[in-house]
Order: C-alpha cells, then sequence, then structure tokens
C-alpha cells in the first residue's frame, strides 16, 4: 500500500498543464491567470487626498488653533486650482488632487469655518491623509503572477488594470461515471429494495465544478463488464476520467481489469489512507489523461476527490496553489482507534474558542456515512501508527 504523500506525488506529476486561452474579464473568476500581469502606470496615479478635509502645508498648523484662509476647493476628478501657499487652505474632498504646496490634510472634523476663515483644531502628522503617487505600485511592477488563482479580488485589480481580456488555463473536461447494480440516478425508478439512489456522481460533478473543471455526467453503468468497457472506451475524449464504485476486491469489481485493457497505464491502486483505501491511478492517451477509479463509498468518494483528485485539477490548470491546506489545532475530545496502520481523515470542524483554534470530529466515523461532512470544515488528520489522541493535544488539519 503506498503513503498517501507518494500517492500524491505521483499524481501531480502526471497532472500536466493544459493549453491557455483567453476570456473577457467576467468569465475570469475561479481560472487560473496564465499570464504575468504588469501595470504600465503608477497607483496611485497622482498624490490625492484620502480624506474630506482641508489641504494646508504642515509648517502652519504647528501652534492649534491655527487660523488659515480659504483660498480654493478641489472635488475627486476635479482640476487642482490655487496653490496653498503660506497662511492658507484649499478644501479637499477624498479622492481629490493635492493642491501644490500643501503636504498634509486635516480632516474636516478638526476643523472649523469661523468669519470665513478655517481654524485647525488639532496637529496632523506631516504629509497625513495624502495618499502618494506610487505608493501602491510603481509603473513596470509585476501586479499578479501566472499561476494565480482568480477571485472577485484579482478581477477588482486586473478591470483597475484596464485589462479586459485576460489569458487563463483552460479548464480540464472530466468525465464521471459510476459503475453498480445496486446504483439508480436520480429521476430512474427504484424497482428493489436493495436499490440506491446515487450520491457520488452529483458529488463529484459538483467537486469537480468547484474545482474549475468542466464536469461531464456519463450517469450510471451495471457492473457488467461489456457495458462497462463500451462506456470507458470513450475516456480518451477527457482530459480526466473518474470511475466511482467496482474497484475494490469484490467478484464484480471489474474497473481495474477493464482500464488495464483499454490501455490506462495503472501507477497504483491502494493507498494507505483511511477510508478511500482501494483508489485506482493511471494514464492513457500517452500519459496526457488522468484515470481515477475511487471507490463507492460516499465518503471514499468525496475524501479521495479532495485529497488526491482536486489538487491534479488545479495543477493542471496552472494553479500555484494546489494542494490541500494543513493547519494545527487543538483536539476538542479524545479520539481513539483499533487499527492504525493507514492514516485517517476525519470529518471534522475547527473554530476558535478564545484565542485557540479547537477541533472538533464527528460522530459519524464510517464511510458510507455522508452526513458527517455536515457542517464539517476540515480533516482531522490521524497519522499512521496513531491509536490514540488525547483532549487538549495538538493536531494536524486539512481544510476542506
Ligand atoms: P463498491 O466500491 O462498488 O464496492 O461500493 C461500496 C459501497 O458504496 C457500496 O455500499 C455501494 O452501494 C456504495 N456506492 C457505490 N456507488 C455509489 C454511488 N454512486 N452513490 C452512492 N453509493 C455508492
Ligand atoms: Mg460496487
Amino acid at each position: 500500500m503506498m503513503p498517501y504523500e507518494e500517492a500524491l506525488e505521483i499524481i501531480l506529476s502526471h497532472s500536466n498543464l493544459l493549453s491557455t486561452e483567453k476570456v473577457l474579464l467576467l468569465e475570469a473568476p475561479g481560472r487560473v491567470l496564465a499570464e504575468d500581469v504588469f501595470s504600465d502606470t503608477d497607483f496611485p496615479s497622482f498624490d490625492n487626498s484620502a480624506m474630506d478635509g482641508y489641504a494646508v502645508r504642515w509648517a502652519d498648523i504647528q501652534k492649534v488653533p491655527a487660523f488659515l484662509k480659504l483660498v480654493g476647493e478641489v472635488h475627486a476628478g476635479g482640476e487642482v486650482v490655487p496653490k496653498v501657499e503660506r497662511g492658507t487652505a484649499v478644501k479637499v474632498f477624498t479622492g481629490a488632487p493635492i493642491p501644490e504646496g500643501a503636504d498634509a490634510v486635516v480632516p474636516v472634523e478638526h476643523t472649523e469655518i469661523e468669519d470665513g476663515q478655517v481654524v485647525i483644531k488639532t496637529v496632523v502628522k506631516e504629509g497625513a491623509n495624502i495618499r502618494r503617487k506610487g505608493e501602491e505600485i510603481k509603473a513596470g511592477e509585476l501586479v499578479l503572477e501566472r499561476g494565480t488563482l482568480i477571485r472577485h479580488y484579482e478581477v477588482g485589480i486586473l478591470a483597475s488594470l484596464n485589462k479586459v481580456n485576460v489569458e487563463v488555463f483552460r479548464k480540464p473536461r472530466v468525465a464521471i461515471l459510476s459503475t453498480g447494480d445496486e446504483i439508480k440516478d436520480l429521476g430512474e425508478a427504484i424497482t428493489k429494495p436493495s436499490q440506491i439512489r446515487t450520491s457520488n456522481n452529483y458529488t463529484l460533478l459538483a467537486g469537480v465544478l468547484s474545482a474549475g473543471g468542466i464536469p461531464h455526467h456519463l450517469g450510471v453503468v451495471c457492473d457488467d463488464p461489456e457495458k462497462l468497457k463500451r462506456v470507458l472506451s470513450c475516456m480518451h475524449e477527457y482530459d480526466v476520467f473518474i470511475t466511482t464504485g467496482g474497484v475494490s476486491m469484490g467478484e464484480k469489481d471489474y474497473v481495474k481489469v477493464l482500464v488495464s485493457q483499454l490501455g490506462v497505464d495503472v501507477k497504483f491502486h491502494k493507498v494507505r489512507i483511511k477510508p478511500a483505501k482501494p483508489v485506482l491511478f493511471g494514464t492513457y492517451n500517452q500519459g496526457k489523461g488522468l484515470f481515477f477509479g475511487i471507490p463507492g463509498n460516499p465518503v471514499s468518494c468525496a475524501m479521495a476527490f479532495d485529497l488526491l483528485v482536486k489538487p491534479a485539477l488545479l495543477k493542471m490548470q496552472g494553479a500555484h496553489d494546489h494542494l490541500p491546506k494543513v493547519l494545527r489545532a487543538r483536539i476538542k475530545r479524545d479520539f481513539k482507534r483499533r487499527d492504525a496502520e493507514r492514516r485517517e481523515f476525519v470529518r471534522a470542524i475547527i473554530y476558535l474558542d478564545g484565542d485557540a483554534l479547537v477541533c472538533n470530529y464527528s460522530q459519524k466515523l464510517q464511510s458510507h456515512m455522508l452526513t458527517s461532512y455536515v457542517g464539517a470544515n476540515c480533516y482531522l488528520v490521524v497519522r499512521e501508527g496513531v491509536k490514540e489522541i488525547k483532549e487538549g493535544e495538538e493536531v494536524e488539519i486539512v481544510l476542506l
């Protein structure tokens, strides 16, 4: 059985970068930037006021109250009118250009108007409330690096740089297929008490969407090698092919044999993790396609996606930040198990208790209980060889 890190490393070493394409700015959220983006101007592009107030010469307000002659005003988007000369002030609004001669802005709440004069009641620091040209970004500076996941913040930054078209990596096309005589798709009639509705197809479809891929629903196929082979043979149409179910050691578990017959180069079958041990991974299309055979238990399915498939999808899209996020927290209550052979990933929640991050794990530990994810925001990681963790001990967690 392969250790988790090794399995992930093998998968990532076969997760090749997809090609790139240009998209409009509003198609960019959730995509990964495929170009370095530079600024052609300084940000801010001119000195401007951070407050509504009065632009003054700092030397004039060393003693308060200071009385200054009001000589004009400038709005955001306005033209700078008079200079600020000794003993004078110009009224400014947030975002307005700073008049020549001024080296501080006194917020309006620290001032009064008396007999047509501005009375400065509080001393401010030299340069106060002035946003300086170039203080955020210098012209020519690298602002967003290739490999950055574009969120709404990056969209705003790209907009401020006037980027209408953005070069991003292509979305991976991912096929999802469920196998099992007992599995019925949504809307299909359940005709026997032993039949169940698929959750895995939809967990995976939604997971692929959230990881930036284009999921393709291939439905459910029964445990019939001929039928299964027919569906699997369309594999080369996709960048990634995921099956769920039929990959363990049962008599009707045909996936491994069939994919080998279809030319998948199997890299491993079985990872030392709990649940989801019988995960199979291989490549096809001269190493360009990734095949994942994921066991059918709904928790195994979701977990194998999070820990093994999602990092691959992100890496194929060029994301620098493709690995699961690890944190540390204090465990809320004792954890015990008998068999410590595998690394276990237990659905859990972390929250702030006082100033400590605390991790509490689900009561539902078994791999068929998908509702163990309700309210969960992380996995509690129980390493190989660990049989017991005592309340209050520091534990490793992986964010969902
Ligand atoms: P298998 O991996 O085929 O041995 O299936 C393991 C368990 O997962 C069995 O109890 C199956 O009924 C269940 N299972 C398999 N496929 C799905 C699915 N698509 N949705 C929900 N449960 C499934
Ligand atoms: Mg099965």
